[in-house]
């Protein structure tokens, strides 16, 4: 892998230009440069065939300065160990960004979940926590589900785990269904958080949702939970994509055309893809990145926006509901060109602060109601979002620095004690 698309490289550049602004203790600095821990499994799996199969796990467990080790765990052929390790730092800063007390881990397994059958993921999943249970709890490190990964594959892992320890505990693992002790609003919960800070982002850019067109890559969890939320509140989706290709609204001059994203959720439920509904026409998943619009939601995976097509991205403003989607030398040319990107630490953190609200309900033995955790959702958003922005104002900086800048700091307070 090179340097440009490896993960981790990237996220220490982004770290090392936030400590250039603040001036970071140069002890700090070095222990934020590697995870606490970080742990490779062999996972043997019994496949329906009777054959055995071994799929590689990671679990990455950067930092616990502020609360148990946070972050979910990815299904992908693509995952690598440095991947893993980027995504566990990124969700040690994106919940110090939002300033909630919970620390930054990230697992994954390399594996295509979609050529397993219903068994076999269900026996991968069981086998992944009989491979790293000593680690994992409520009060150690608590799981989520990622790319690919589900409320189910979360109930079979509470459930292996629950068996292998002997006792009940719930907040072991966060994006349950409800059933299994999941939060109201968890399931969309990443793009409510996104759709909060695309909404404060529009007031300060002066931007009329009626009037702003968003197009969005990527049509899973994230992508296509935003394009509904987003559509409730007024903006234009004129152009959406999955993995199978992209689709853009025909005349899309027209200020009333839009997509109907509730005919599209259908469409592709029954379809398995965006492409071919009526009105578009069809665009390909890099496309969809330069279109004119003046909002870009990538959702999908990272690396998307290069230094190869930064400098053709129309948008004004871009909401990174993906985890690490522009590269560092894309980011610079963005800033440049003056597109403001709200980043993925502060974007997508809705998730991870739902999932800390369910293993608080787990924790404490509640319940809470769908509307008591969007309210408190919003205010976590909200505020985290002006802090960031008023930290760029103060800064003169991108939103992604500032982001930085008030979560190494918080994470640098408590590390200081440990000194
Ligand atoms: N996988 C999600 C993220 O990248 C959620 C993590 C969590 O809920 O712990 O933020």
């Amino acid at each position: 892998m090179s340097e440009v698309s490896n993960p981790f490289f990237n996220a220490m550049e982004q770290l090392d230009k936030a400590a250039g602004y603040i001036s970071l203790d140069e002890r700090i600095h070095t222990m934020l440069k590697q995870p606490d821990r970080l742990i490779e499994v062999a996972i043997p799996v019994v496949m329906d065939d009777g054959t055995v199969k071994i799929f590689t796990g990671y679990r990455s467990q950067y930092n616990n300065s502020l609360g148990v080790y946070k972050g979910g765990i990815r299904y992908h052929w693509n995952v690598t160990v440095d991947e893993v390790k980027a995504l566990s730092f990124w969700m040690m800063i994106k919940c110090a960004t939002v300033n909630i007390p919970m620390g930054g881990a990230k697992g994954g397994v390399i594996v295509n979940p979609k050529e397993l059958s219903e068994g076999e993921l269900e026996r991968l999943s069981r086998g992944y926590i009989q491979k790293l249970w000593m680690v994992l709890g409520s009060d150690k490190d608590v799981p989520a589900p990622d790319v690919y990964t589900t409320p189910q594959i979360m109930g079979w892992m509470r459930d292996e785990f629950e068996k292998i320890i002997g006792k009940q505990d719930p907040g072991v693992i966060t994006g349950k269904s409800i059933d299994q002790g999941g939060s109201e609003g968890r399931g969309f919960s990443t793009a409510q958080g996104g759709a909060y800070c695309t909404r404060e982002l529009a007031k300060n850019m002066n931007m009329i949702p009626e009037e702003t067109t968003i197009a969005i890559q990527g049509f899973g969890n994230a992508g296509s939970h935003m394009a509904r939320l987003l559509s409730e509140m007024g903006y234009r989706i004129v152009a959406v994509s999955d993995s199978k290709g992209g689709i853009a609204i025909n005349n899309k001059q027209v200020t009333t055309n839009k997509l109907n994203i509730d005919a599209l959720t259908e469409y592709k439920a029954r379809t398995g893809s965006v492409v071919g509904f009526e009105g578009t026409t069809e665009i390909s998943n890099d496309d969809i990145l330069t279109m004119d619009v003046d909002i870009l939601v990538p959702a999908a995976l990272e690396n998307v926006i290069t230094p190869e097509n930064a400098g053709n991205i129309k948008a004004k403003a871009i909401v990174e509901l993906a985890n690490g989607p522009t590269t560092p030398d894309a980011d610079e040319m963005l800033k440049k060109m003056g597109v403001v990107v709200v980043p993925d630490v502060l974007a997508n953190a809705g998730g991870v602060t739902v999932s800390y609200f369910e293993w608080e309900q787990n924790v404490k033995g509640e319940h809470w109601t769908e509307a008591d955790v969007l309210t408190k959702l919003e205010k976590i958003m909200v505020d985290a979002f002006h802090e960031v922005w008023s930290t760029k104002e103060q800064y003169k900086t991108d939103m992604r620095t500032a982001a930085f800048i008030k979560a190494v700091d918080r994470v640098s307070v408590k590390l200081t004690e440990t000194l």
